[in-house]
């Protein structure tokens, strides 16, 4: 699926540094006398073999790999999906690694029927159809193709009233509440933006909708922000944003949660499957929404709801009455993941990984090859410089994910066929998808926070004269809306990562298996969006994203830096006063949460009281007072905090160690310490699982990071109070305070004991032994 990139601002790294002339940042590379976690012999291979690699990498393959991989439609399923994969493969062989194809079995519809149509008071049918651009030479593919369709809507045929919901969350409900339209029985129309997909028909069936229509306003990826394409890169007037609408339960095929969907793996009955949506849902284009949104009287929309079309936004419901008809085929597919490995030449049993997905919805320049061909050029390279004997400490394994835009059906079903050996074995994954020109960003498990900031210090921005670090830290000055938000992105030495959310191959080993995550990419300079249409392709993506493949490079150099460190670090890059930071940040968010809420509710209830809506409401218009609520009740975080002091402590005491460990620039600890002291750091993450798992999404074992089950994409940190807190869920939230305040006293804990190991290995005695 891969982030909306209207929504991808939010993932864009913090960029922070601790500056004395804020205006010139620091140029000095990470660790200048020592690459942190290696002993300065090997810093000084390192480096040379870093800067062999970022020689090698070659735009013109990049190009000639995105031509290649994105000459004909490859979604699951599809003859091209395979012939990718094959493709892939044999690249893998060629450079040297150890590949092979591994296969499952995963439920895929694909649309028989659809049919939009405005049946009152005018007659009106949707095209579903995006046309062929004669100048770009694919979009012609016409029986390749998959139609315009929102994957894992169920199957539908109803008449309906129209209402439009905004975005369809549920703030928009309540305020069609205050507004005194019902969806109950209607179809909804909702803009696409501002989360996932699948929300729009979740909320609008849990208020008694029946159908759900989403269609792409001119104000989110069209005219509004540049020329159509192919005049300009923004999406043409039919153009459609296909997507799954899959719910949020969990993530990977419908009818085998929780366990790979091998051939003999046990499976749902189709109906049974909690993650495919309760009504009808068709995506569409601007010009097929226009006559719907045209024909809807009612009140006028509130000035936020509105987009860009050239009419008056009503919200109805009705007059206009609306035909909905969804058919799908449900039939079983095959993924076919491709997993290459290149064994570790000291510690084998460590596993460092990498990933990105080959399938599309249609041919996917942007989404998801342009990350692919860069993680792909990666490989080639490490494999050139195996040839001239560089090996890897650790084995690197490089995935290229099947199935990742229905649901992150590929690289979920891996994980959780290969649960055990992963987590035994891994120790980070790293991730990219979409890439575009511009700033390098990154979000993760604050783990690796301080490492992927030295690898950003380490790699030069192609368009200017300075590193990657440096360019995304001067553009979060420059995107702060506050003082307080510039002032805390200088202070800080290292960016700040976003928590990772949902939207692409991270999520199953994060917040299922536990497993230290990133995902990198650049953009922010791309000049217009094609997101999941037919136009996503070679031809537009070399006109308005990348044209000269310069952040194909710039990403194929960090993504490969990146996991040559982890490969060959003496001590693994691993530390936690970023986590203990951010976890703080934390927890005051829900306290504030708390307190806003308490704030709004009184504030609302006196209002009510002072009669201040009814003298407010206009009465030829119909408004409904919202109702007087209970003021939540404080709530103890105590359990929290008491923890959160456990772990800042233990964090700053491996903080110490390290740095003594460090002290010289160089690395100084014996190998028999090394070896424990990188088992203790490789399994840290794996104490943030609860084994029981979020408590309405038990998939979702990480306590700290995931998804919310009604934004998507974005991050839900610490979920198992703050869900029940946005669903005004008191008692509930507070009982699950002392569980994730247990769980971060065991990850204390565990820190704890990695600094002990450390101390240890520094003592006089343990020098004296190596
Ligand atoms: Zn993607």
């Amino acid at each position: 699926m891969s982030l909306n990139r209207l929504g991808c601002s939010g993932l864009i790294v913090l960029m922070c540094a601790q500056l004395a002339f804020p205006q010139v940042p620091a140029e000095k590379p990470a660790g200048a006398s020592g690459l942190r976690g290696f002993s300065q012999e090997h810093s000084r291979i390192e480096r040379d073999w870093e800067s062999k690699f970022k020689a090698g990498i070659s735009r013109d393959i990049l190009r000639d790999s995105m031509q290649r991989l994105t000459a004909r439609p490859h979604h699951v399923g599809s003859a091209y999906d395979k012939d990718n994969a094959e493709w892939i493969l044999a690249r893998f062989k060629e450079w040297g690694f150890d590949a092979k194809i591994e296969t499952f079995q995963v439920l895929f519809p694909t649309p028989k029927e659809r049919v939009v149509e405005l049946v009152a008071p005018s007659r009106f049918r949707a095209k579903l159809q995006e046309p062929i651009i004669p100048q770009d030479p694919t979009t012609n593919q016409i029986s390749e193709q998959l139609p315009t369709y929102n994957a894992y809507s169920i199957d539908g045929d109803v008449t309906a009233p129209l209402v439009y919901v905004n975005y369809g969350n549920r703030e928009d409900y309540e305020q069609l509440d205050r507004m005194g339209v019902s969806v109950k029985g209607a179809i909804v129309i909702a803009r696409y933006g501002e989360g996932w997909r699948g929300i729009k028909p979740k909320v609008a069936a849990e208020h008694g909708a029946v159908g759900c229509i989403i269609y792409s306003d001119p104000r989110g990826d069209g005219y509004f922000n540049g020329e159509e394409y192919p005049k300009g890169g923004w999406r043409p007037q039919e153009g459609v944003q296909r997507g799954s609408v899959m719910d949020t339960d969990y993530p990977g095929d419908p009818l085998t949660p929780g366990v790979g969907a091998t051939p003999e793996a046990k499976r749902l009955a189709i109906r049974d499957a909690k993650t495919i949506t309760k009504i009808p849902v068709l995506p569409i284009s601007y010009s097929d929404a226009l006559p719907l949104l045209s024909a809807l009287r009612g009140p006028v929309a509130p000035e936020a709801w509105r987009g860009s079309l050239a009419i008056t936004y009503r919200m109805g419901a009705g007059p206009a009455k609306v035909h909905l008809r969804v058919m799908s085929n449900w039939d079983e597919k095959p993924l076919y993941d491709v997993i290459a490995t290149m064994r570790g030449s000291e510690f084998p049993d460590e596993w460092v990984l990498r990933g990105n997905h080959h399938d599309a919805w249609v041919n996917g320049a942007d989404d998801p090859i342009s990350g692919m061909v860069a993680v792909l050029e990666e490989a080639r390279m490490l494999g050139q410089l195996h040839k001239q004997g560089w090996n890897p400490k650790r084995t690197i394994v490089y995935c290229a994910w099947d199935g990742e835009e229905p649901g992150l059906l590929g690289s979920t079903e891996w994980v959780e066929t290969h649960l055990g050996g992963l987590q035994k074995h891994a120790v980070a994954y790293i991730n990219s998808d979409s890439n575009e020109r511009g700033f390098l960003h990154a979000s993760g498990s604050h783990d690796l926070e301080r490492f992927i900031n030295d690898v950003a210090r380490d790699n030069k921005d192609p368009e200017k004269n300075m590193s990657v670090w440096t360019r995304a830290h001067l553009y979060r000055i420059a995107r702060a809306t506050n003082p307080e938000q510039r002032d805390e992105v200088r202070k800080r030495n290292d960016l700040r990562i976003n928590a990772l959310g949902d939207g692409s191959d991270y999520t199953a080993f994060l917040d299922h298996a536990g497993i230290s995550a990133l995902n990198i990419g650049f953009g922010g300079e791309d000049e217009g969006d094609q997101y999941h249409s037919i136009y996503d392709d070679f031809h537009w993506y070399t006109q308005f994203v990348d044209p000269k493949f310069e952040y194909e490079q710039a990403l194929a150099e960090v993504g490969g830096v990146a996991m040559m460190r982890l490969a060959d670090a003496d001590l693994l890059p691993f530390e936690y006063l970023a986590t203990a930071d951010t976890l703080t940040k934390y927890v005051s968010d829900l306290e504030k949460l708390l307190k806003d809420k308490q704030d709004e509710i009184k504030e609302k209830n006196l209002e009510l009281r002072e009669g201040v809506f009814d003298a407010t409401a206009d009465p030829t218009k119909t408004s409904v007072p919202p109702p007087v609520e209970v003021v939540p009740p404080y709530m103890n975080f105590a359990p929290l905090k008491n923890s959160l002091d456990l772990l800042k402590k233990s964090a700053d005491r491996y903080a110490i160690a390290l740095d003594k460990a460090q002290a010289d620039g160089s690395l100084t600890i014996p190998q028999t310490s090394l070896v424990q002291l990188n088992a203790e750091l490789a399994q840290m993450q794996r104490l943030f699982l609860n084994e029981r798992g979020l408590p309405e999404r038990p998939w979702f074992k990480h306590q700290v990071y995931a998804p919310g089950a009604y934004t998507g994409y974005g991050a839900k940190p610490m979920a198992a109070v703050r869900e029940y807190m946005d669903q005004k869920k008191w008692s509930e939230a507070e009982t699950q305070v002392p569980m994730v305040a247990e769980v971060l006293a065991n990850v204390a804990a565990g820190i704890d004991r990695a600094a002990v190991t450390l101390e240890q290995a520094l003592a006089p005695s343990a020098k004296a032994g190596n």
